[in-house]
């Protein structure tokens, strides 16, 4: 049965980078009937903390992104103990005493003469006597997986054929020298428990995949089908890395992100298939092709989402938002006339506090030259608020009639003396909501 899962580590909020990958997985196990695992990778227990977990499951089902069941690495030391003990009598795993600043120099000189910096397994020549000596002298090591020197091969579900030279990777560490286990063994071990059949996650995995291929063939597991989507990119194809902090799905949120719109962006960004405006999940999994995704960097600009926001938040009934517009203090018996003159005018429903603020405290005239002694006449032949559903009509009539202006030369100089601005709601709804009109001052 096909399997997935998505495996961040509660070390922060998630962001649009994430989600590219959780949607991924959700999707393909949904369309196949299958299982989607929520997987937390929290072996670093100083960086973990169930803050962050308990938000990643907040933002995902806030997007309707269900998963059927929640495992923890940290409740699995046990079984990555005993693959580790497997490895070891298989003689494919070996422990190594280099320090960083050691490595760091053998990098150095490899890169100086021209060469791939790639571990050079001396700790592989070590007697017994001579590990007891670098033990007893700087403690345990840290535990490297052997390669086997050859080509690694997959059909990437992305990327295509993908063919990797074992020798031009260093033999990954999986076990840390104080004793912490590494995700690259607790995400095989996880992966092979689990029964997971499709693996999709960022290009930047695409090196480990290959050692993970060789872990997971060392422990007879079954290797699922990998797939590597590009990394998003802002929209001048700028690194996005540093941003992601102010693109997480909590942020989005708070800034009215809609989540059809946000998933209906993320399910087709950076494929061949257009973005369309989904209004349910089921339809995303419908036309979900992971397939039609390309290798290239996906440019991702936020700016996208509001716009899909927009349409998904005018849509919505009085309803669905009355409690966020009393909220603001907007009487009961206007309520439901804001909504039907905001909605159009919004991109998500944080713009609604703007609209109210122009209702009830008027804006600043926007008055051009021209139109000055224009309106120096119809201020006056407006009324004091409250206003009706006739109050335009009559004003504009009697605006008309005392400067002889007409059409567009009318409606919008008194459009941008009420409003500040030139463009908006119908005025005829308008003017029933207006507490104040600051031009008349
Ligand atoms: N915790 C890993 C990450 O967030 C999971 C990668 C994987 O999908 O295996 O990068």
């Amino acid at each position: 049965m096909t399997t997935t899962r998505f495996a961040p580590s509660p070390t922060g909020h998630i962001h649009v980078g994430n989600l590219r990958t959780a949607l991924f997985n959700f999707l393909i196990a949904r369309k196949a009937g299958g299982t989607f695992i929520l997987r937390l990778d929290d072996t670093d227990p100083e960086r973990s903390k169930q803050e962050y977990a308990d938000a990643i499951m907040e933002d995902l089902e806030w997007l309707g992104l269900t998963w059927d069941r929640v495992e923890k690495q940290s409740d699995r030391l046990d079984r990555y103990n005993a693959a580790a003990d497997e490895l070891r009598a298989k003689g494919r795993f070996y422990e190594a005493f280099e320090t960083p600043t050691e490595l760091d120099l053998k990098r150095k000189k490899q890169l100086n003469m021209g060469r791939p910096p790639v571990y050079d397994r001396s700790a592989l020549d070590l007697t017994e006597d001579e590990k007891e000596a670098l033990r007893a002298e700087r403690g345990d090591g840290v535990w490297r997986f052997k390669l086997e020197h050859e080509r690694i091969e997959w059909h990437d579900g992305i990327l295509g054929d993908i063919s990797i030279d074992a020798a031009s990777v260093s033999d990954p560490v999986l076990i840390r020298a104080d004793g912490q286990f590494l995700y690259t063994l607790a995400s095989v071990c996880d992966d092979i428990d689990f029964g997971i059949t499709h693996v999709v996650r960022g290009s930047d995995h695409v090196t480990n995949t290959a050692t993970q291929i060789q872990i997971i063939q060392a422990l007879g597991g079954d290797v699922p089908s990998f797939a590597h989507h590009s990394l998003l990119t802002g929209p001048q194809g700028e690194a996005l890395s540093k941003r992601l902090g102010t693109l997480s799905l909590r942020d989005l949120r708070a800034r009215g992100v809609e989540p059809m719109a946000l998933l209906s962006l993320m399910a087709r960004l950076g494929s061949s298939q257009p973005v369309e405006l989904r209004s349910s999940i089921d339809e995303i999994i419908e036309g979900f092709d992971l397939s039609a995704f390309g290798s290239a960097p996906t440019k991702f600009d936020e700016r996208d989402l509001f716009p899909l926001t927009a349409h998904i938040v005018a849509a919505k009934p009085y309803d669905a938002v009355a409690d966020e517009i009393r909220a603001l203090g907007v009487p009961d018996a206007l309520a439901p006339r804001f909504w039907e003159v905001a909605r159009e005018n919004i991109m998500t429903t944080a713009d609604l506090s703007g609209w109210w603020d122009l209702c009830r405290d008027g804006a600043e005239p926007l008055i051009a030259d021209e139109d000055r002694e224009m309106i120096a006449t119809a201020m006056p032949l407006l009324p004091d608020p409250p206003y009706d559903d006739t109050t335009w009509k009559t004003w504009t009539d009697a605006v008309k009639e005392a400067t002889g202006r007409k059409g567009k030369g009318l409606f919008m100089p008194l459009r941008k003396a009420v409003t500040g601005m030139e463009r908006g709601p119908d005025m005829a709804n308008l003017m029933p909501l207006l507490q104040k009109v600051r031009a008349k001052d």
